[in-house]
């Protein structure tokens, strides 16, 4: 796309040429964000107009909204599951898409528990290497210096495996980081990490995070921003250090490197790095064995001016923690993408997080906004939904994003909830507001209240020998402890307590409970260490009536009252809390190979 250098950017003055011209770019889709949208629209339904779907459709080659929007349904992944999986099978055939599906990215959401499988295709890098290209311009109008020195971010690939039909499936950063864009990218001074392309490629979490760490140390001064993709990821890092770092200080001061880290890539690309610096050693085991770790980033990388990591939808349970261990350093969310499609970045990314606004790029997709009512029944065959284009949203207003992609997904509704804040010139920004259906995080896990009632009667049943029932529970995400796990309330009926279930039998129960979730959460328990062990709560008898009581003290309608199925308020918190009886923690990992189940 022609930069037109007649426009003035009012995001400026930019650092260097280079970013001149991504900003130029910026405010060039962002004025002409509706003709950007047509234009993207018809070259996705002419580049697709001979696939099956379009077809199906009855589409005849039109590339025309009216025609689209007339024709095409909007659609959940469970409508396209037939398609995706005869893909999968290794039906090579136009499907989807005209151009030949390259692999799969696969979802933290989830379908019948395992990730959703996102069709892409190649020219898809391109577009999101555009869209990282567009974040350093904008960093560097807000932090000047940032090219005179690194990025610490701990990166990581994961595992990846092959569909029945021979696709590579993984997540989109691993995919990205495995590219070429990624692995040959030009030197840039304003984007130079201290971690290796081996640490970030190697794919033994222990390892790539032991090297990663170990880089951070040796290049303290020279740190300027601290990061990883979402907060849960950082403060695992800063886990790690706390874990680890009397053998990292001990290879500092010896200049070799641990006997763990094995991978040969990364000993020889190491080997040359690595001298003995008895300094910094002291140095860093002096600040790791105080007792108080409050402000550690800031005392080991004292010139970071800014922590890099999303702190938006549900990451913003980790501010606390975050600013506890960084002094309260600014937290700059730079962006907003998605396995099926990367979708906008940040304009004003140092502001406080309870701020932050996306601005979605209109090249990237076609997107549609579909109103969002909390309180209506949903849509019927006789009301079609009614869906709104990127120009025409309204300020204040709530929507649910919907897109069509360059690799097939058309009229796709993505599940996330957007409150729009506000325009930059015509294109609109909005606010992350969260994720449909989501009762608990962690980390990347989503658990929808249908899994954790699932969970909740799988575990129940190992207590009925014990003629004992759940009569009610809750939840919550206890992100207090590094890595954060899930917390379930039971409140019990045991109707022999000379029978009644021993902490054993309630320990195999929060194991159940973990092996009966998706397996997202499970890949965070057995392979990203992400999530710890699941513990259930055993509150005493009527706990939950006080509940109920409570709520109603509060306005709720006594016929209305539901239990809530998940808290975090915090007198609620307290009520159960100071309810307990016992507490019991799940005893082992439950199982989790890359391979899906289904
Ligand atoms: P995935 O499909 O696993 O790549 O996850 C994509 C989802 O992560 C999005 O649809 C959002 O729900 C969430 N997400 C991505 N970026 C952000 C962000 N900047 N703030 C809040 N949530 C985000």
């Amino acid at each position: 796309m022609a930069v037109d250098s007649a426009i003035s950017s009012p995001l400026g003055p930019p650092a260097c040429e280079k970013d001149a011209k991504a900003l130029r770019f910026i405010e060039e889709m962002t004025r002409n964000a509706d003709p950007v949208q047509e234009r993207v629209l018809s070259d996705i339904l002419t580049q697709n107009s001979q696939t099956e779907y379009l077809r199906r459709f009855k589409l005849n080659g039109a590339s025309d909204r009216d025609s689209f929007k007339s024709k095409l349904p909007v659609i959940t992944y469970e409508d396209l599951q037939p398609e995706i999986q005869r893909i999968a099978n290794g039906d090579r055939s136009a499907i989807l898409s005209a151009h030949p599906i390259s692999e799969f990215l696969t979802s933290s959401g989830t379908s019948a528990g395992e990730r959703k499988l996102m069709p892409t295709i190649k020219e898809e890098l391109d577009r999101r290497q555009l869209l990282y290209s567009l974040l350093m311009p904008v960093m560097n109008l807000y932090v000047p210096g940032l090219d005179k020195g690194k990025g610490l971010y701990f990166l990581f690939v994961k595992s990846e495996t092959r569909t029945p039909g021979g696709l590579l499936a993984r997540p989109v950063l691993t995919s990205y980081y495995k590219s070429e864009h990624f692995k040959t990218r030009p030197y840039d001074p304003y984007n130079v990490y201290t971690s290796p392309n081996e640490a970030i490629l190697c794919p033994d979490s222990f390892q790539s995070m032991y090297t990663q760490m170990l880089r951070g140390l040796q290049d303290r001064h020279q740190v300027l921003r601290v990061g990883a993709v979402f907060a849960s990821g950082l403060l695992r890092a800063i886990r790690f250090l706390q874990l680890n770092w009397r053998q990292l200080s001990q290879d500092i001061e010896t200049g070799t490197l641990n006997q763990k880290v094995t991978d040969p890539s990364l000993r020889e690309c190491m080997g040359k790095i690595l001298k003995p610096d008895p300094e910094l050693a002291r140095f860093v085991r002096h600040e790791c064995s105080k007792e108080s770790w409050e402000g550690i980033i800031t005392r080991i990388w004292p010139n970071t001016k800014y922590l890099d990591v999303i702190v938006t939808g549900a990451m913003a349970q980790y501010i606390p923690t975050l600013d506890y261990y960084s002094g309260g350093l600014p937290k700059a969310c730079t962006m907003y993408a998605s396995s099926e499609c990367y979708f906008g970045l940040n304009l004003n990314p140092m502001c406080k997080p309870s701020e932050v606004s996306y601005t979605i790029m209109p090249n990237m997709a076609y997107f549609e906004f579909l109103p969002h009512d909390p309180n209506s029944a949903g849509f019927t065959r006789d009301s079609p939904p009614k869906l709104v284009d990127l120009v025409d949203v309204e300020i204040g207003k709530e929507y649910e994003l919907v897109i069509t992609t360059y690799a097939g997904l058309c009229r796709y509704r993505v599940g996330d909830i957007l409150r729009v804040t506000g325009f930059h010139n015509s294109a609109p920004q909005f606010h992350f507001v969260r994720r449909k259906n989501v009762l608990l995080s962690i980390d990347s896990d989503k658990t929808d209240e249908a899994e954790l009632q699932k969970a909740v009667e799988n575990a129940s049943r190992l207590l009925r020998e014990f003629n004992t029932s759940v009569v009610e529970y809750t939840s919550y995400a206890d992100t207090k402890t590094i890595p954060g796990h899930y917390v379930i309330y039971w409140e019990l009926l045991v109707k022999d307590a000379a029978n009644s279930p021993t902490d054993d039998v309630l320990k195999q129960c929060c194991l159940a409970m973990e092996e009966s979730m998706n397996s997202v959460y499970r890949q965070g328990r057995v392979a990203d260490n992400s999530i710890g062990p699941l513990e259930i709560r055993v509150v005493r008898n009527g706990t939950f009536e006080e509940l109920m009581d409570y709520a109603i003290s509060r306005g709720a309608s006594i016929n209305q009252y539901k239990v809530p199925r998940c808290v975090n308020f915090t007198p609620i918190m307290e009520l159960l809390d100071s309810r307990v009886v016992s507490t019991h923690f799940s005893p082992a990992l439950p199982h989790w190979t890359p391979e899906r189940r289904r």
